[in-house]
């Protein structure tokens, strides 16, 4: 998945280390000669290499392309760039060291973008008294439906009950879908006819899963174009009738700056608790996963890896670096 972003980080190392001016410092330090008592000045010549800011403006502006090429958000390129320079620029640093230091600065910047508390769906499930709610939403073709019959497949195999409530009436195959996985997984699932409304849906889900005393109630959506008004309305009205638990976005990672800004739109007027990048099996460049969390401020909490029901790995920083080669 991060291939290409692997390439990219290790060429700004590269060229940051490089490219820095080469001086020599002399550095005194003062020493106590023990046997005589009398301070002693130790000269010692280190070479050091210093970035002026002119120069590290110019290098870095030839690898924010690539940056960008690679889906990385403009923001955390401005947010790499700023840390790299408090750390670079005017600083002498010692020849041996400065690709470690590039390189430390780059890891502690990416690892801080993750800084958002992340959620565990499978646990706050078992602590909810009644059945939880999970509200998702995402536009058309992101995944959602793939990746709701996945997390069903995940409750069950927790032992947990999951009921499906087809409340994206807006398309009749989209309840056809829904009820095509409710069926392989043998999960009950409510729906209502295709134009019906779909807070209603959602309303006899849960009235549904109170009575069979079931653990979650898995809510899909209509997911028209984000910025439809008529669509986030209805999303709102659904929220409000049904006071989820949890509101989760769905999105392709591969669609990058789209996929944010999709978000940002259901984060504003819905309101988001985490995010599911589907699609990162087949995404060569990485950079959605590494800017939309810092972006949104929300946790992803898991990621799809394929068309499968089992494919759904929880988000994890530390497999993350281990990808980018750290
Ligand atoms: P929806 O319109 O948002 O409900 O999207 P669907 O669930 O119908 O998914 C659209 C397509 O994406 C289907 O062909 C899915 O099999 C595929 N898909 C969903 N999640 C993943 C994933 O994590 N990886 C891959 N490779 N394909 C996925």
């Amino acid at each position: 998945m991060f291939n290409k972003l692997k390439d990219k980080f290790k060429e700004v190392v590269s060229r940051l280390s490089q490219d820095s001016e080469e001086k020599t410092l002399i550095v005194e330090k003062k020493t106590e000669d023990n046997k005589e008592g009398i301070i002693k000045k130790v000269k010692r010549a280190i070479t050091t290499h210093k970035l002026t800011n002119s120069k590290f403006e110019e290098i870095f502006w030839e690898l924010e392309l690539g940056l960008l090429q690679n889906n990385v958000a403009i923001e955390v390129i401005e947010k790499i760039k700023e840390n790299l320079k408090v750390s670079l620029v005017d600083v002498p640093i010692e020849k041996s060291k400065i690709s470690e230091i590039i390189e430390g600065e780059l890891k502690k910047t990416v690892s801080d973008l993750f800084a958002n508390k992340n959620i565990d769906v499978v646990e706050e499930t078992k602590k909810k008294e009644g059945p939880s709610i999970i509200l998702f939403f995402g536009i058309n073709g992101s995944g959602k439906t793939t990746t709701i019959a996945k997390i069903a497949k995940l409750m069950k195999s927790n032992g947990l009950s999951p009921v499906l409530a087809a409340s994206d009436t807006f398309r009749a195959a989209a309840i056809d879908q829904l009820e095509y996985h409710a069926k392989k997984l043998e999960v009950p699932i409510i729906k209502h006819d295709y134009g019906a409304d779909p807070a209603a849906v959602a309303f006899d889900a849960i009235k549904y899963a109170k009575t069979k005393n079931l653990d979650v109630v898995l809510v899909d959506t209509a997911g028209r174009i984000h910025n439809n008004s008529n669509l986030i309305e209805e999303l709102k009205k659904i929220s409000r009738v049904i006071n989820p638990d949890l509101k989760l976005f769905i999105g392709e990672s591969i669609t990058g700056n789209d996929c944010i800004e999709q978000a940002k739109k259901f984060n504003s007027s819905i309101g988001l608790d985490g995010i599911i990048l589907t699609k990162s099996d087949i995404d060569e460049k990485g950079g959605t996963s590494i800017s939309i969390s810092y972006i949104l401020g929300k946790p992803i909490i898991y990621l799809g890896t394929g068309q499968g029901y089992g494919d759904l790995e929880k988000f994890n920083i530390n497999k993350l670096k281990e990808s980018l080669g750290w």
